[in-house]
């Protein structure tokens, strides 16, 4: 496998006003690899995010994407580059259409032909989304709306996907679902950086995982390496249902 890291935080640090929620967070994705960024409520796994897609300023620290400094470039830039930000909440457009949905995340794309490429390929991978292209995406259950906000992220041709706890609030079965479609993306070139309450679905099949605690990494390993690990589970990894 190719070993060139795609996405690398150094030594970040991210406030919230008064409150700092990350203390110096490092780590790194490779190309190809799936990456799990695990830990309980509140540890700082969703400001990560949204630090190294810039929807919250970095107070210090770094961030780099494909060999570039993009810690001070806006947000809304880089999905051009190939980083996409799939949030916690889905954020998805309810009183819009499905299509319409998919349509605001290739806002990017000049080019209609590979609009259309790009659509087809969500469909083929979300039937449920094609079949009900027309209707409005509110009357969408969570799971399907997971799905309509990945297909809305593949859209802008993602290089790396930030995937906020895609399995929140979803019933098993919809789980191994969405799970499925994240492994499906992945083996199709789609570099993966997931953040997950749910550690033992997500260690599954990360190649590599990291836990934060309290806005700082405390363990990070091999996926199967922390998986396996009792101690690691009993002292970090609380949420072990599914
Ligand atoms: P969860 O699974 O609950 O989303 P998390 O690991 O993603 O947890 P974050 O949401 O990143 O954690 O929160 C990290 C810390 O920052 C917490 O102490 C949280 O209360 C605080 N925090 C998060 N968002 C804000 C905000 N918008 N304003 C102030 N504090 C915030």
């Amino acid at each position: 496998m190719d070993t060139e890291i795609v996405l690398s935080a150094d030594q970040i640090v991210t406030r919230y006003g008064s409150v700092q929620a990350l203390h110096g967070v490092s780590l790194s994705v490779k190309r190809g690899q799936v990456v799990a960024l695990l830990g309980a409520n509140g540890a700082g796994k969703s400001t990560t995010l949204r630090t190294l897609s810039g929807l919250v300023p970095a107070a210090s620290g770094t961030v780099r994407f494909l060999g570039e400094d993009i810690t001070r470039i806006a947000a809304h830039r880089l999905p051009h580059k190939g980083l996409v930000h799939v949030p916690e909440g889905r954020r998805i457009f309810g009183e819009m259409t499905i299509r319409e949905n998919l349509d605001l995340g290739s806002f990017t794309l000049r080019d209609d032909t590979e609009r259309r490429r790009r659509m087809e390929h969500v469909f083929e991978i979300f039937p449920i989304l094609a079949r009900r292209q027309h209707g409005d995406a509110r009357n969408l259950s969570g799971g399907e709306q997971q799905m309509l906000a990945i297909g809305r992220a593949l859209m802008a041709g993602p290089k790396v996907l930030l995937l906020d706890e895609p399995s929140m609030g979803l019933a098993p079965q919809m789980i191994r679902e969405v799970m499925n479609i994240v492994q499906r993306l992945n083996r199709e070139g789609v570099t993966i950086l997931l953040v997950e309450q749910n550690s033992k679905v997500a260690l599954k099949f990360a190649d590599y995982g990291y836990v934060l605690e309290a806005g700082r990494i405390v363990l990070e390993g091999p996926g199967s390496k922390l998986a396996n690990d009792e101690a690691v589970i009993s002292a970090y990894l609380g949420n072990v249902a599914a």
